[in-house]
């Protein structure tokens, strides 16, 4: 154990070194923020990100009423959650399609793998499915003895890498070209050069052998509308659509703040999240899955299950202040114009979710003690707030975030930090007698600046501690000529 000085918090407070969450994430963020080639990765792929989103937001008519529109619509989805879901899976069952509900993740991986043993199945293809990574799919599959692989080229990359998607829509965007060349030759036994478009077919011929011999294909979904039951999956690479129509079983994982009341309503939010996503206008692929083969019909799966996973969701809808939360679309917008995300990178949130948006869920799905230093991780800039496609409040709810930590469990140091100071400012005598000990102490700050000794290390390490005034006003004022 050991004593640490909690910048965000601005607190000492005693920290298991190596084992909490902040802890992890305050030094990987120390060694990325010094990590220059990192930065010029990360900045060089969002810099061109801006220039075609800018573009595509100038093809709305009026891209302000699109936002409000959105934000309208989502209100009105989240906050009749119960009967949109409930005609979401009337008209799932009606067209043959099995609907499960998983209140837990552990719940929701117990039910997929139950489907994949009764179905004898081994291998299982995968496409598009974050919400997999927030209950930890993949590893529950492979420690069943599964083969998992993961379709999308980026999932793929990082597969091969043994890590986390990056970014919610961009999973290997800290890779070069020579960073992916490097791991296909080593990876892949391929021989290929760092040509985009060489390393693509290097992977396509991985993946299509796989898709080939796949017994259960996994999605998640971008959209689940209720008017029709039916899901919407937006991609660019077609690994989605083979995903679904190649393996005679599919399996859908999707969270329940993914509905949305009407067909029509996908008019407005895939263009919608394809430029906040991507920047591009529509995205490559957009397909609508209705339900399994239908008689008649010459391909699609013979059996389709969607997993309609909660998850802690209905306790975020239970909080008037930020349900709006559930809004999210996860397109990403928020964590490219972060200038924290931007600089830390996304894999030092050591959560699913990153960057703002994660900032702001993650206490809730995963626990607010432990997650709190995340609403700390921000400039509060409110470039978030500004670029969200439905109008989610972000900067706000992180210091919404903020203020549930200090009041849920206040740290002793805190508390104790805190009242010092109120007692000390309510009693001006007491003030005036220890007003000059602070410049003191100031003076000999020199001593152990920079070393472990300085209480203030955290802070002064990379920046000039401020300085304390020569004379308080009352001192100027009678002194004054
Ligand atoms: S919070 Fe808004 S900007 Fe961020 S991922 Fe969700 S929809 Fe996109």
């Amino acid at each position: 154990m050991e004593l640490l000085w909690n910048l965000e918090l601005g607190t000492w407070n005693f920290f298991l070194r190596m084992s909490s969450p902040f802890q992890q994430f305050k030094e990987q963020a120390e060694v990325l923020t010094h990590d220059l080639r990192h930065r010029d990765i990360v900045q060089t792929a969002l810099r061109k990100y801006e220039v075609v989103r800018d573009k595509s937001r100038g093809a709305f008519q009026d891209y302000r009423t699109a936002r409000q529109a959105a934000a309208e619509t989502k209100w009105e989805a989240i906050n009749h959650l119960d009967k949109y879901l409930d005609q979401l899976a009337t008209n799932l069952e009606a067209r043959g399609t099995k609907v499960h509900w998983a209140t837990t993740g552990e719940q929701a991986r117990d039910i997929i793998v139950g489907i994949i043993r009764e179905k004898k199945a081994r291998s299982i293809v995968k496409s598009k499915a974050m919400t997999s990574e927030e209950i930890h799919l993949n590893h529950a599959l492979e420690h069943e003895g599964f083969e998992v692989v993961e379709s999308d080229l980026g999932e793929f990359i990082v597969q091969l890498r043994k890590e986390a998607p990056y970014h919610i829509v961009f999973p290997a965007m800290h890779l070069t070209r020579g960073d992916i060349q490097e791991l296909f030759n080593r990876e892949l036994k391929s021989n290929s050069t760092d040509n985009p478009e060489e390393l693509t077919m290097v992977a396509r011929r991985v993946l299509r052998q796989k898709y080939i011999h796949a017994d259960i294909g996994f999605t998640g979904a971008n959209f689940a509308i209720a008017e029709t039951g039916m899901v919407s999956i937006t991609e660019n690479e077609g690994n989605a659509r083979l995903t679904a129509a190649l393996p005679k079983t599919m399996i859908t994982l999707l969270g329940i703040e993914k509905v949305l009341p009407r067909l029509e309503d996908l008019a407005l939010f895939l263009p919608l999240l394809a430029t906040s996503g991507t920047g591009q206008a529509l995205t490559g692929y957009n397909t609508m899955y209705g339900g399994p083969r239908q008689p008649g019909e010459s391909d699609g799966p013979e059996e389709w299950h969607v997993v309609l996973l909660d998850n802690r969701r209905t306790e975020l809808l239970a909080d008037p202040e930020q349900r709006d939360a559930l809004h999210c679309i996860r397109c990403g917008a928020c964590l490219n114009v972060c200038p924290i995300f931007r600089n830390v990178g996304g894999h030092t949130y050591g959560t699913t979710y990153s960057g703002p948006i994660g900032s702001v869920i993650t206490p809730h799905l995963r626990g607010l003690q432990d997650w709190k230093h995340l609403s700390f991780s921000s400039s509060l800039c409110g470039a978030c707030s500004e670029t969200c496609p439905v109008k989610i409040d972000l900067a706000h709810h992180l210091l919404q975030n903020r203020r549930n930590a200090s009041a849920q469990k206040p740290s002793f140091f805190w508390k104790t930090s805190f009242k010092m100071f109120s007692f000390i400012f309510n009693r001006p005598g007491l003030y005036k007698l220890i007003a000059p000990f602070g410049r003191l102490g100031q003076k000999l700050h020199p001593l152990v600046k920079g070393t472990k000794l300085d209480p203030a290390y955290s802070w002064t390490k990379t920046r000039e501690a401020p300085k304390i005034a020569p004379q308080t006003f009352k001192e100027y004022w009678r002194n004054r000529k």
